[in-house]
């Protein structure tokens, strides 16, 4: 595999990238990570990305045994010897191994891992062309007050469960509604809807809590913004969800990414392979921004 790992304190193939059984990282999902990307050799708001990951490991308690700009060093010099352009740069902290015979995470020596590997998509460009069928799972979503969503977690029998579902359903991913039947998020993105706001006026909902603060919902929240689009952060129905206009999926994994139909029907009542213009005007908003130095590094 092309890329480049940091694990052990030490730059290595990413083969070699391996923790141990005992880590509870992988016995109990005791981690935390974050996932950056690099677009035609810049890095796209890093800056949020450190400032999630730290959020999140200090509201776990763990330390990454290193400085905010050790990290940005680490997370550069992966991407640097992986010799990518595109690129999906993972960071990782786990909860480590516990003391001999004990069970108490304070004695675990936590443990920091960065990689960069190639730019993975949520959905392939071609699939963007025409559309992602995207299904309403029936597990609920974890709810925050047992894991804070908010906090990047491994915690995915919920949406792996869910996209089992949807593969059976004929769809190709999955959205989850809490326990009181509102849109939450699903595998690797935020969703967004689009609605008539009258005389020619757009309105944009997506869920205010429950959810990931996904960096590209943040950028996509700002772009509607600046275009003199309404964006209503609230808890939004399945139904409302159903009534769109438009429906699209934020993510780091490919950015605006159109829904064409949910649980099998047309969103909106477009024909197969279109969508609308409010998506098409926000993903080429949001891949403008790659090329602005405001919110872009080089590597
Ligand atoms: N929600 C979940 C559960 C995610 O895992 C992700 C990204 O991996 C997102 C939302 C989108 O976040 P971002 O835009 O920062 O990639």
């Amino acid at each position: 595999m092309q890329g480049c790992a940091y694990v052990n304190g030490q730059f290595a193939p990413p083969e070699e990238a391996k923790i141990s059984v005992f880590d509870w990282g992988f016995l109990h999902s005791d981690a935390t990570y974050d996932v950056a990307h690099v677009w035609q050799g810049r890095f796209f708001r890093l800056d949020a990305h450190l400032d999630r990951f730290f959020a999140s490991c200090d509201a776990l308690r763990l330390n990454p045994g290193h400085s905010r700009d050790e990290i940005r060093q680490i997370m550069h010099e992966c991407v640097r010897r992986a010799g990518l352009r595109d690129a999906y740069v993972e960071v990782l902290c786990t909860r480590g191994q516990p003391a001999p015979g004990s069970r108490d995470p304070r004695s675990c020596t936590n443990t920091f891992m960065a990689f960069a590997i190639p730019f993975i998509w949520i959905a392939d460009p071609d699939k963007q062309k025409r559309g992602v069928d995207l299904i309403v799972g029936s597990p609920h979503r974890i709810p925050g007050s047992s894991v804070d969503p908010r906090i990047k977690n491994y915690h995915w029998l919920d949406f792996v469960k869910g996209l089992y579902e949807a593969y059976e359903r004929g769809g190709e991913t999955v959205v989850l509604l809490d326990g009181q039947g509102h849109v939450t998020e699903g595998p690797g993105f935020n969703v967004f809807g689009v609605f008539d706001a009258g005389g020619g006026a757009k309105r944009l909902v997506t869920a205010a809590s429950g959810v990931l603060e996904g960096v590209s919902r943040r950028t996509v929240i700002e772009l509607a913004r600046a275009a003199g689009f309404e964006v209503q952060l609230r808890p939004w129905t399945v139904a409302e969800l159903r009534a769109a206009d438009e429906v699209f999926l934020s993510s780091t994994g490919g950015g605006v990414i159109a829904i064409a139909r949910l649980d099998g029907r047309a969103i909106g009542g477009r024909p197969a392979g279109t969508f609308g213009p409010v998506t098409q005007q926000l993903q080429n908003a949001y891949w403008a921004l790659h090329e602005d130095p405001r919110y872009t590094e080089p590597v």
